[in-house]
């Protein structure tokens, strides 16, 4: 029998895979697309994610470069701006990588991690039993798992399989169009790299544009096409024809109010030419049933504005990853499983108030002309910044902290361990996906043993906390800390028994 189906070869169900892989368990994904979809979505990744990335070893794969994270010293919300150049800590972090690319990269490391992936397989049945769940594909083959994990997108099968609600709200009145475009030289103000739109003046690159009748942004990206989108709120519905580079025009039109040349890309396609009308933000009423469980779009969906889907949905994949695998193996400490809905659907709902706001923010008319200038007032204090940015950043998620406290349920910041070796930053003791104990006094080792065949200790005084020993859970969220320099050991036991179960020789039988 199977551990783990995940359905769904999208970037969560892959990340899922692989920290599952990296907890000792054999997934199968499975995808009904016979190959990986040359659509591309998102355009880059925002917030925590890029760091808990980094924390995987996979930052550098995407980049290309060794350097660690750097943080955006600005951003937008609801298309004002955001200076964050005076917050401290910055928490909000950008990757500007097209989606194939991320997935791409997904896809390598699950097949170096062992982890299959069935293509042309469609999930259309399951039955669950007490032990096992039985499903069922298109071409009528089944397959038996222990547990089935949903990461099959928005309109996802197995959520409407397992009979869980999707409420929320589904809006018509926006239309967005998005293309990758060419213009021509002279369209580019070379001092900013804006498109410069005759009648109108210069539209800023990487900034949404706000005028009266709808929104533009000009992203010329170095390495592909330039890509532009407009969003607009008509008063008749669209036509339900195709999508063209003449109706990109006729749209730049109408919200500049001025004509901009604009061509085909050069190169190979595809090349992303889209029209979305309206959109969901909906939130599953439940995470799991039984032993199907849900993961990223297939448990949430939103407007992107912000770019906030998979910052969240990757996010999902670690904490669910390591939760599944110590229920699997058996050592899951009592409710360990559902702690991944009580911890990750609050996160996934302020991503939904987050882009309800932005949205609110970006509709035409002269009440919400008032309502910005207001807001961009209020954005332009660093607190308030502070605040957006760290609800933007996902870095204000916080989970139950216990009878401890805070920081236990925050996430573990970029700190730095001088052990015997020299400095080694966090990112580079996090890429095995074990839980870890961060020993600065020397003392832990023995009350930590126990654990030994599912817990690392390193030693060394820690920079960039205020804390002299920390114990991280996989997805590097606190379990423990103290800042003395003799820890309560007996604290320290109840959280690693609290979160990764009793030592090997009371473990519990396997699920
Ligand atoms: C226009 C647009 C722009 C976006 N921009 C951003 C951005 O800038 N930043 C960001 O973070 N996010 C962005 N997003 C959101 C992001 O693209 C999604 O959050 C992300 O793709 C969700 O990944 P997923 O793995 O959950 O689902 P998906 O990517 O939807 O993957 C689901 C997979 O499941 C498969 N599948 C479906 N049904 C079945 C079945 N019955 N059996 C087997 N397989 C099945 C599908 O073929 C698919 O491969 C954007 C989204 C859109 C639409």
């Amino acid at each position: 029998m199977i551990d783990v189906l995940v359905v769904g070869a999208g970037p969560n169900g892959l990340m899922l895979a692989a920290e599952l892989a990296l907890a000792g368990i054999r997934p199968v994904v499975c995808d009904r697309l016979v190959e990986p979809t040359t659509e591309n979505r998102a355009n880059g990744l925002v917030g925590q994610v890029v760091r808990m990335l980094d924390r995987r070893g996979l930052h550098q794969r995407l980049t290309g470069d060794a350097a660690p994270p750097r943080p955006a010293p600005a951003f937008v919300f609801g298309a004002l701006p955001l200076d964050l150049t005076g917050v401290t800590d910055n928490p909000l972090h950008g990757l500007p990588v097209p989606q194939r690319q991320i997935e791409r990269v997904l896809a390598e490391r699950a097949a170096e991690l062992g982890v299959p992936v069935r293509r042309g397989c469609e999930v259309t049945g399951l039955r669950q039993r007490a032990d096992a769940v039985e499903v069922e594909f298109a071409d009528r083959t089944t397959l038996t798992c222990r547990y089935l994990v949903g990461a099959d997108g928005g309109r996802s099968t197995v959520r409407k399989l397992a009979g869980i609600g999707f409420p929320g709200v589904t809006t018509d009145r926006s239309v967005s169009r998005t293309a990758q475009v060419r213009v021509p030289a002279a369209a580019i103000d070379p001092a900013t790299g804006g498109l410069a739109a005759p009648g109108y003046g210069i539209v800023p690159p990487f900034r949404h544009t706000r005028t009266e009748r709808g929104l533009v942004v000009w992203a010329p990206f170095p390495d592909r096409p330039p890509l532009l989108s407009t969003t607009e709120w008509p008063q008749r519905p669209e036509p339900d024809a195709p999508m063209t580079l003449a109706e990109m025009r006729a749209s730049v039109a109408r919200v500049l109010g001025a004509e901009v040349p604009l061509d085909p890309p050069a190169g190979a396609g595809p090349h992303v030419l889209r029209r979305v009308v309206g959109g969901n933000t909906r939130l599953a009423e439940r995470y799991r049933d039984g032993r199907v469980l849900l993961l990223g779009d297939a448990a949430h969906v939103h407007s992107a504005i912000g770019g906030p889907g998979l910052n969240l949905g990757l996010q999902d994949a670690v904490n669910l990853g390591w939760k599944l695998a110590a229920t699997l193996h058996g050592r899951a400490p009592d409710g360990l499983l559902d702690t991944y809905e009580a911890e990750r659907r609050p996160a996934a709902r302020r991503v939904t108030m987050s882009t309800q706001a932005q949205s609110a923010l970006i509709a035409p008319g002269s009440e919400v002309t008032a309502l910005r200038e207001l807001v961009g007032e209020l954005l332009a204090r660093p607190g308030n910044a502070a605040h957006v940015a760290a609800l933007m950043a996902g870095a204000d998620v916080r989970y139950d902290p216990g009878p401890d406290g805070p920081p236990v349920g925050t996430w573990a910041p970029d700190l730095v361990v001088h052990g015997d070796d020299g400095p080694v930053r966090l990112a580079a003791l996090t890429r095995s996906g074990r839980p870890l104990l961060l020993d600065g006094t020397g003392t832990l080792a023995a009350a930590c043993a126990p654990w030994h065949d599912r817990v690392d200790v390193v030693d060394g005084r820690l920079t960039g906390t205020s804390s002299t020993a920390l114990l991280l859970r996989p997805d590097c969220y606190l379990a423990w800390a103290s800042a003395e320099a003799a820890p309560d050991r007996t604290g320290l036991r109840a959280a690693l028994t609290r979160w990764f179960g009793r030592p090997r020789d009371l473990a519990a039988e396997p699920a």
